[in-house]
C-alpha cells in the first residue's frame, strides 16, 4: 500500500498543495507550526476516512473558506485507486473511490491502512493500562472487524451494568437485570480476551527481534498478557473463557455493589513490556520506554502485512528527536519495505537517510 501523490485545497493551513511521494521513505521537515502533522493527517485521511485528531470533519477545513478538498492516489491490491473527500462546512462530506460516489467510509475498508505514530504514543508504555488496551483495541479492529463489533457492544453493556451498579441502592428494582448483563458482559469480554491473547502472540514474534536490532542488540523485550485472574489459558476459546469470567464475577459481586464500580472483566486488562527482564513501565529510562513503543507499533505493521500481504502505511509524527543518533538511524533506514512518512523539525539528522524523498514545508506551502 502506498499514497503515490495528494491535493488538497482548503485543508487545514494549506490552501492548496500537491505532491507526489516516494514509494519509500518521505521526510516532511519544517520548523514548528508550519503544517508537518496536517500533511501526515491529510495522508492518512482515507484510512477509516476520519482523521484520529480532529473531532469533526469541518476541522481540516481552512479557517476562512468554506468548502476544502482531500484527493489521494493510493496502490493498493495491485491497482490504482483515485479518492476524494469534498469537505463542507454546512453539508455531509462528499466521498468518490475512482470518480464513483461512496455512501460510506466502510467502502474504503482495506484500501489504504496506516500504523500512526505520534508524540503521544511515546507514553504507550509509561502511562496506565487504558493507553496499551486503546493500543490493543485500535490495532485488532482494523483487521478484525468482528473484533470491533464486539468492542463497541462491550461498552455498551458496560455503561449499562455501570448505571445499575451506581443506581441499585434508589431502584433496587434495577438488581434483577443485573445478572443478565453480567452473562453478556462475560460472552462479549471472551471474544475480547481471546483475540488480545492472539494479538499479544503475534506482537511476540516481531516486537523484541525489532527492538532488539533497534538498542543495538543490547536489549531483549518481552510481552505477557494481563487480564482477569480466574483464566489459566487466554488463548483458550471463548466458550472456555466464559466460566472463568462468570467466576470473577461471583467473586467480585458484593465488592461490586458497595463500590458502585464494574470491578470484574475485561476493561481491566494491560500487557507488561520488559526488557532484559525488568519492567520497562517502572524502571525504563525515557529512551527506552520511546524506543520500546515504537518497536511495538512497527510490530503492528508487521503483523498487518503477515495478515493482508501488503504493509500499511507507516506515519511517524516528530519522533527523531527523542532519540539518540543509532536509535534515529535505524527509523531512517532500517525499516523496510512500505512507505513511510516521517515527520521532524531540524534538517541535520536527514545527512543519514540513504534513500527517499524530502520536502520542505514551511507556511502550508512545499518550498
Ligand atoms: P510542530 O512542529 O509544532 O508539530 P507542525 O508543522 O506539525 O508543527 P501543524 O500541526 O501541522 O504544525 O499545524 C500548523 C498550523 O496549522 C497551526 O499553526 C494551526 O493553527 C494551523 N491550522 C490547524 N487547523 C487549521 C485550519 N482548519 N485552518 C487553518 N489553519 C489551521
Ligand atoms: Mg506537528
Amino acid at each position: 500500500m502506498r499514497v503515490d501523490a495528494l491535493q488538497l485545497e482548503g485543508f487545514r493551513n494549506y490552501e492548496g498543495l500537491y505532491a507526489e511521494f516516494h514509494p519509500g521513505i518521505n521526510v516532511i521537515f519544517g520548523e514548528n507550526a508550519q503544517g508537518k502533522t496536517n500533511l501526515l493527517e491529510a495522508v492518512g485521511y482515507f484510512s477509516g476516512a476520519k482523521s484520529p485528531r480532529a473531532r469533526s470533519d469541518r476541522e481540516l477545513i481552512s479557517f476562512d473558506r468554506e468548502t476544502g478538498s482531500i484527493k489521494a492516489k493510493v496502490w493498493s491490491q495491485e491497482r490504482e485507486f483515485l479518492l476524494e473527500s469534498r469537505l463542507n462546512r454546512t453539508g455531509r462530506r462528499q466521498m468518490t473511490k475512482n470518480g464513483v460516489k461512496l455512501k460510506n467510509a466502510a467502502e474504503l475498508s482495506g484500501i489504504l491502512n496506516t500504523v500512526l505514530f505520534s508524540p503521544e504514543d511515546l507514553y504507550l508504555i509509561r502511562e496506565g493500562a487504558a493507553v496499551r488496551r486503546r493500543f490493543l483495541d485500535t490495532s485488532i479492529s482494523q483487521l478484525r472487524p468482528r473484533y470491533a463489533r464486539a468492542l463497541s457492544e462491550y461498552h455498551r453493556l458496560y455503561e449499562h451494568k455501570l448505571r445499575i451498579l451506581k443506581d441499585w441502592k434508589e431502584k433496587p428494582d434495577l438488581l434483577e437485570t443485573l445478572e443478565d448483563f453480567n452473562l453478556r458482559l462475560a460472552q462479549t469480554g471472551a471474544i475480547l480476551i481471546h483475540y488480545r491473547a492472539h494479538y499479544i502472540r503475534k506482537l511476540r514474534e516481531y516486537a523484541p527481534d525489532i527492538h532488539w536490532r533497534f538498542s543495538g542488540g543490547r536489549e531483549r523485550m518481552e510481552l505477557s498478557y494481563q487480564t482477569v485472574k480466574e483464566i489459566p489459558d487466554p488463548e483458550a476459546s471463548p466458550a472456555e473463557l466464559l466460566p472463568c469470567l462468570l467466576a470473577q464475577q461471583a467473586r467480585l459481586r458484593a465488592a461490586e455493589l458497595e463500590a458502585h464500580a464494574c470491578l470484574a472483566g475485561a476493561h481491566k486488562d494491560d500487557f507488561l513490556v520488559t526488557l532484559n527482564g525488568i519492567s520497562t513501565k517502572t524502571y525504563g529510562s525515557q529512551g527506552q520506554t520511546r524506543t520500546a513503543a515504537l518497536s511495538l507499533k512497527l510490530a503492528e505493521r508487521e503483523i498487518s502485512f503477515h495478515d493482508s500481504g501488503e504493509y500499511p502505511v507507516l506515519l511517524l509524527d516528530d519522533v527523531l528527536s527523542e532519540l539518540d543518533p543509532r536509535r534515529q538511524e535505524f527509523v531512517l533506514n532500517c525499516i523496510q519495505g512500505g512507505q513511510v512518512f516521517i515527520t521532524c523539525c531540524e534538517d541535520e539528522r536527514l545527512q543519514s537517510l540513504k534513500e527517499g524523498k524530502v520536502f520542505h514545508i514551511q507556511a502550508g506551502k512545499m518550498i
